[in-house]
């Protein structure tokens, strides 16, 4: 199967990462940093809208590239899926500068080899671009929005649970890692 891979939240522990960066930036701020449980990040740092300056521009190339990590077992479960035959291609929402650290993080994480090959599509903007576009036999995501328009577009998704898409009220599969994922791959083979 063509399986399109979101990035942040599915491979990459953007979160984690982020506050991690938060709190050298801001180490008084460690008791009011809250858990991550909606999509709006302004909810949960004390610095409200500032931090998608922060995230997004500021600190993007730590965030985004040098402290960036992948979540685990990310790596053997996508070599897994390209054994089994599928084809990964990575489907991602960037600006334009976390777009550039995102390609060179992937090429650093993921290495091509002759036997693990993927593709990289990046959208730089939700609002004139949709993943809906772009044809895939099966889409794992976790952003709400993103999942919304594909479950419009009737595709095959599956949902790749995490606290900020626990509302998330849609007739469709979850999974709580790639392990699960790849499972479910082999179930509907
Ligand atoms: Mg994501």
């Amino acid at each position: 199967m063509n399986i399109a891979i979101d990035v942040d939240g599915v491979v990459r522990n953007f979160v984690d990462t982020l506050t991690e960066v938060y709190l050298e930036e801001y180490p008084l701020h460690r008791d009011l940093v809250k858990p991550i449980t909606e999509w709006e990040l302004e909810k949960f740092f004390p610095i409200g809208k500032h931090i998608y300056n922060f995230a997004f521009k500021q600190k993007a190339e730590e965030i985004f590239l040098l402290k960036a990590k992948s979540y685990p077992y990310v790596y053997t479960a996508l070599l897994n899926l390209t054994i089994a035959g599928h084809k990964i291609t990575f489907l991602t929402i960037q600006t334009k500068k976390t777009g550039k650290y995102t390609e060179s993080w992937l090429e650093l994480n993921f290495p091509f080899q002759h036997y693990f090959k993927w593709d990289l599509i990046t959208l730089v903007s939700r609002s004139k671009d949709k993943k809906s576009n772009y044809d895939f036999d099966l889409y794992i995501d976790d952003s709400p929005d993103n999942l919304q328009d594909l479950y419009k577009a009737k595709k095959h998704i599956v949902c790749m649970s995490r606290p900020w898409n626990s509302k998330l009220d849609l007739p469709i599969k979850r999974v709580n890692n790639l392990f699960e994922f790849g499972k479910y791959m082999e179930k509907i083979q």
